[in-house]
């Protein structure tokens, strides 16, 4: 017998195919991704090729953190295929809204629900307490293929072949990408290698890199950073004598470039921290809006500003 129930949402869905036809999602693509944040949609684009069209909702500079679904989005997730977020609380204001969808879908995955807890960055005291920022450790992003490779068989058996292939990649490419890290960054001596930025994006980086991270706030961006904690850090910096201090393009650098001049530091240039930039090639050669052009870009960032 059919539920009365399910009239309404199969109405609903026939309304939803309607408007969302002038979604960016291409028609011919065997799986359509919808992506919360631009390194997600990255890292599924990367492993699905051609076979897969990915739209992210959140564009560059635009911080997961404090953001909100608008009425487009809702409805471009309920027209996904698969549903791919980043999960431990990134995508704070969200969590309602995938909560909901992954009660009537399969196919809603968090890109970081296989990583072993024991390789995450403890925040808190609350249970599920973790820094969500791993793709500043490129072994543990790496660690994310197989979550996004499984999901997308699970949604399209017929590229398994495909996708495990571009995965095995990936994997590759990342495993040099960071070994290129940790060479380029040999050269800024121990005692320069202090990272100071807005927020504290940068702890898994500071733990794989071998850098003592500071950030103005905490783990995440929502509120805004206390007159106490711009003191402390202007202290900290002419004690130390560290000479350059960073802004990230999804926080304001309103409080940084103050402490910056309270400080008489430098500002070193700005980080991609929890979104990739825009599309094109910066100063440096490198395409920011893919993981492994951000990531290049804030090393050499880096070590400009702090060899
Ligand atoms: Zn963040």
């Amino acid at each position: 017998m059919t539920s009365l129930g399910s009239v309404p949402s199969v109405l609903l869905g026939v309304l939803l195919m309607v408007v969302a036809g002038g979604s960016s999602l291409r028609a011919d693509a065997v799986v359509r991704v919808v992506a919360t944040t631009s390194l997600v949609a990255d890292l599924v684009r990367e492993i699905g090729g051609t076979r897969v069209s990915v739209k992210s909702l959140m564009g560059p500079g635009v911080d997961p953190h404090s953001y909100q679904p608008t009425p487009s989005d809702l409805r471009a997730l309920q027209d996904a295929d698969v549903v791919a977020f980043h999960g431990l609380h990134l995508e704070g204001r969200m969590e309602n809204v995938l909560q909901r969808l992954r009660s009537r879908r399969a196919q809603v995955v968090a890109i970081t629900s296989d990583l072993p807890v024991t390789r995450l960055r403890r925040v808190g005291e609350g249970e599920g307490a973790y820094d969500p920022h791993v793709w500043f450790e490129v072994g543990l992003w790496r660690e994310c293929i197989s979550t996004v490779v499984a999901a997308l068989v699970r949604a399209d058996p017929a590229g398994t072949e495909t996708y495990q292939a571009r995965g095995e990649a990936l994997r590759a490419r990342l495993v040099a990408l960071d070994e290129w890290v940790r060479r380029e960054l040999a050269v800024i001596p121990k005692e320069r290698r202090v990272l100071v930025t807005s927020h504290d994006a940068f702890g898994y980086f500071g733990r794989a890199y071998d850098f003592e991270v500071i950030g103005l706030q905490g783990i995440s961006t929502v509120g805004e950073a206390a007159l106490s904690a711009m003191t402390e850090l202007t202290q900290l910096l002419a004690r130390r004598r560290i000479p350059a201090i960073f802004v990230e393009s999804s926080v304001s650098p309103k409080a940084i470039q103050r402490v910056a001049a309270d400080a008489g530091v430098r500002v070193g240039g700005e980080l991609y921290s929890d979104s990739l930039g825009a599309p094109g090639l910066a100063a440096d050669g490198t395409d920011p809006s893919t993981y492994e052009g951000m990531v290049r870009h804030n090393v050499r960032t880096l070590v400009s500003a702090l060899r």
